[in-house]
């Protein structure tokens, strides 16, 4: 084995016995990106040096000392590059660091490098990035999911032990399964999104990507916690996320797995379906009793997510108009000409769109037909799961309906590209924790390439220890997350 297939468990563990050394552990990252990432493509841009003199001095006896972190592009890292995956911020660099950046380093580890990623996180392939697409390291030709696709793309391509990014409407779970690691989505408010470029605040969370679901509990357990400087952070106590691991899901009573009949609709790829539906009968032999519930507002969630996440981009990008900071159009002719070309030249095409749908959702005369109504059904929405979990501990169904596509694909079409996450953003509305972890691998129809299935169970607000349990139980038994890509 390659010190770049170790977790970030392993590779800790062998830190501590000093058995590595932090740069060891940073030299066979690097070997390795020299290696793929040209034809993966998911950094932006890497700190090598700073790096390296953090690995110098890393503390390996704390739970992340001396462990190299990938980044999205999107969470500031003091003197780095945050572009959020746009022209707007090309040649910004970040000032300060994110608390969750604050919190890694006071746990060890060492923020090393910029993944790829859709502009602004609106996307789900990642080729919405203003610098180029990242691709899927099991099928070059194909997207590695999105918006967190350079995080996804590296953890599964051995080009980081595991990675930062941010789900808003599934761009941690949707890269997670399509590139086959485990990505986990807090409860809204357990990480703190200060130093996170904001797309939709009410949506927006911070969580991890890496290759298996103890790694997922040991970076949430570093980066949780409540902060002063995001309001919307509780003050719920942190406890640990991996405590439950490896105990029998069945405790004090019988583990109850929801499911939820509204995700087993047509239309999705038969492949996922088969894998899902093996995996919840796994799920039954390791003794989960199996339930069926209903989420009877899930067909609005698409719907309704899409005007209240433009509608809080729409006011969260205003800030870039060349003012303070980021792209600045040259020689304007007056005030609204700065703006205007600022603008036009700074966004690409998808952000522009959600600018003017957002603008649109919120302006006077519909505001009370598109977004007042799309609060009200995201109430229902989130009603919904309440009424759920008062009668199961969590719930499984699959994170993507289909299998990674073409690059090139759904650029055109924006709604197919839309529906892509049409299993994970419930849970954002909903400010629910869910977790996607590999559950089997389909074949492309034209290729025959192997492609991986993504299974995602979603949890109660704050109870990520037992969902991460439910979820582990699952992965260790059928050993999936061990696959890694023919690179
Ligand atoms: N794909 C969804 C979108 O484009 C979700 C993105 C995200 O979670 N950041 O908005």
């Amino acid at each position: 084995m390659e010190i770049s297939d170790l977790s970030v468990t392993d590779l800790q563990a062998r830190l501590r016995a000093r058995e590595l050394s932090p740069l060891d552990a940073l030299d066979a990252i690097e070997s390795r990106i020299a290696a793929v990432d040209p034809q993966v493509q998911a950094y932006l841009s890497r700190d090598l040096e700073a790096a390296r003199s953090e690995a110098e001095r890393a503390d390996v006896t704390l739970p992340l000392g001396g462990v190299p972190i990938g980044i999205k592009d999107v969470i500031n890292v003091t003197g780095q590059p945050c572009t959020a995956g746009s022209k707007m911020l090309e040649s910004y660099r970040a000032p300060y660091d994110a608390t969750v950046i604050a919190k890694l380093r006071a746990a060890g580890a060492i923020p090393f490098g910029r993944l790829n990623m859709d502009e602004f996180a609106m996307g789900s392939s990642t080729e919405n990035s203003a610098f180029h697409p990242t691709r899927n390291p099991w099928d070059l030709t194909r997207i590695p999911g999105g918006s967190s696709g350079g995080s996804a793309a590296a953890v599964a391509a051995r080009e980081a032990f595991a990675a930062l990014g941010s789900d808003t409407g599934g761009s941690i779970r949707q890269p997670a399964a399509l590139c086959g690691c485990v990505g986990l989505k807090p409860t809204y408010g357990r990480v703190s999104r200060y130093g996170l470029v904001a797309f939709a605040s009410s949506l927006d969370q911070i969580g991890p990507l890496a290759r298996t679901t103890r790694d997922c509990g040991l970076l949430l357990n570093a980066i949780s916690g409540r902060d002063p400087m995001d309001s919307t952070s509780l003050d719920e106590p942190v406890g640990d996320c991996t405590a439950l691991l490896g105990h029998d899901i069945n405790g004090e009573r019988r583990f109850r797995l929801g499911i939820p009949k509204e995700y087993f609709v047509d239309g999705m790829d038969p492949q996922v379906r088969a894998a899902v539906e093996a995996a919840i009968k796994h799920c039954e032999s390791l003794g989960a009793e199996l339930v069926e519930v209903s989420l009877p507002h899930t067909e609005f969630a698409v719907g309704v997510y899409y005007i209240i996440a433009t509608a809080e981009a729409s006011a969260n990008l205003a800030r870039f108009d060349g003012v303070r900071y980021g792209h600045r159009a040259e020689a304007p002719k007056d005030l609204l000409d700065h703006y205007k070309r600022t603008r036009e030249e700074g966004f690409g095409g998808e952000v522009k769109r959600r600018i003017i749908l957002g603008t649109y959702v919120l302006s006077s005369g519909y505001y009370d037909a598109y977004y007042l109504r799309a609060q009200k059904v995201r109430t229902l929405i989130r009603r919904d799961f309440t009424a759920a979990f008062e009668k199961v501990d969590a719930l499984v169904c699959p994170t993507s309906p289909d299998l990674a596509f073409k690059l090139g694909e759904r650029t055109d079409d924006p709604l197919r590209m839309y529906l892509a996450d049409i299993f994970t953003i419930a849970a954002n509305l909903a400010g629910i924790c869910g977790v996607s972890v590999p559950c089997g691998f389909g074949s492309s129809e034209t290729d025959g390439v192997r492609l991986p299935i993504g299974l995602q169970f979603l949890g109660k607000p704050f109870d990520e220890a037992r969902l991460l349990q439910v979820a582990h139980a699952y992965e260790q038994s059928t050993g999936w997350h061990k696959a890694s890509p023919p690179l």
